[in-house]
């Protein structure tokens, strides 16, 4: 069994629900932590899977190439980064068929997508529909738990077939007291790293886990924001300076492979285009 590390690509100021229009001003630093995992990712021979948005594919066509020229899955962040419960169909489809065109300079179409804040859940489920209809293979975006944000208590953690017919890669978690501890993120950044990769070993003796992760964590001197939400703002800034020693000794510690790998290797019923060349 194996994780499949999983990076959601991204700037800073991404996870902040910040308005778009705030956003244009601010300085871009996606560079910063890119080319640490980049680096690291190439060091260890790790081939990843990233969850590109759009709006950073536009501004930075360059550095998709080079995810692409590095052997990594190009999968699909949406465009704006849209918390999804508060927007529309019709929003979402439009952002999908952008995303669309944006990647074709690297590849024909996409296969996986992950919601922004892992922002699918019972009130959205429509989501699902529109990423069939435009031709997406899998999901990686609902949390079978709470977090402070979205989850769906109770929903199943294995890998499976959605009913319209796409996989789900489910978020992988543990619980720790009341709480859902997401793999990845802020809760690695959290807990103490002997602690969580305990916990990442007991996940692997039931099932394949799925790890996320954003360039911006390795960036510990990006600008602080006031006046946004508190939660957000500790789950964001914590721990930062930490990241880099413990990505280097989680990639020492365990075996990653592309999302895509690993459900081809666990699905029963594989699917045409994920057995095709990527
Ligand atoms: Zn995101």
């Amino acid at each position: 069994m194996k994780f499949c590390f999983t990076v959601d690509w991204e700037d800073w100021y991404h996870g902040l629900r910040l308005p778009l229009e705030e956003t244009k001003k601010f300085e871009r630093r996606i560079k910063i932590g890119h080319y640490i995992l980049m680096n690291l990712l190439s060091k260890h021979n790790i081939k990843a899977t990233f969850f590109l948005l759009g709006e950073m594919m536009e501004e930075f066509p360059e550095l998709v190439q080079e995810i692409k020229d590095e052997g990594h899955e190009l999968a699909c962040h949406t465009y704006s980064h849209p918390f999804m419960i508060e927007i529309t169909k019709e929003q979402f489809q439009s952002e999908i068929k952008y995303c669309k065109e944006l990647i074709k300079p690297f590849q024909d179409s996409y296969e996986g997508f992950r919601a922004p804040y892992f922002s699918i859940n019972d009130t959205n489920l429509w989501a699902l529909d529109v990423l069939k209809e435009e031709g997406f293979i899998y999901d990686s975006s609902i949390f079978p738990g709470n977090t402070f944000r979205s989850g769906i208590t109770g929903f199943q953690k294995e890998i499976h077939t959605l009913p319209n017919g796409m996989l789900e890669f489910p978020i992988s978690n543990f619980k720790l007291a009341v709480l859902d501890f997401g793999v990845g993120g802020a809760y690695f950044r959290t807990l103490p790293y002997k602690y969580f990769k305990y916990r990442l070993q007991n996940i692997l003796k039931q099932r394949p886990g799925v790890f996320y992760f954003h360039p911006w964590e390795f960036d510990h001197k990006q600008p602080y924001i006031k006046g946004v939400n508190q939660r957000a703002v500790h789950t964001h800034y914590h721990n930062l300076h930490k990241t880099e020693e413990k990505i280097k000794r989680l990639f020492t510690d365990f075996e990653f492979s592309p999302l895509k790998e690993i459900l081809f290797e666990n699905n029963p019923i594989p699917q045409k285009s994920i057995l095709s060349p990527a």
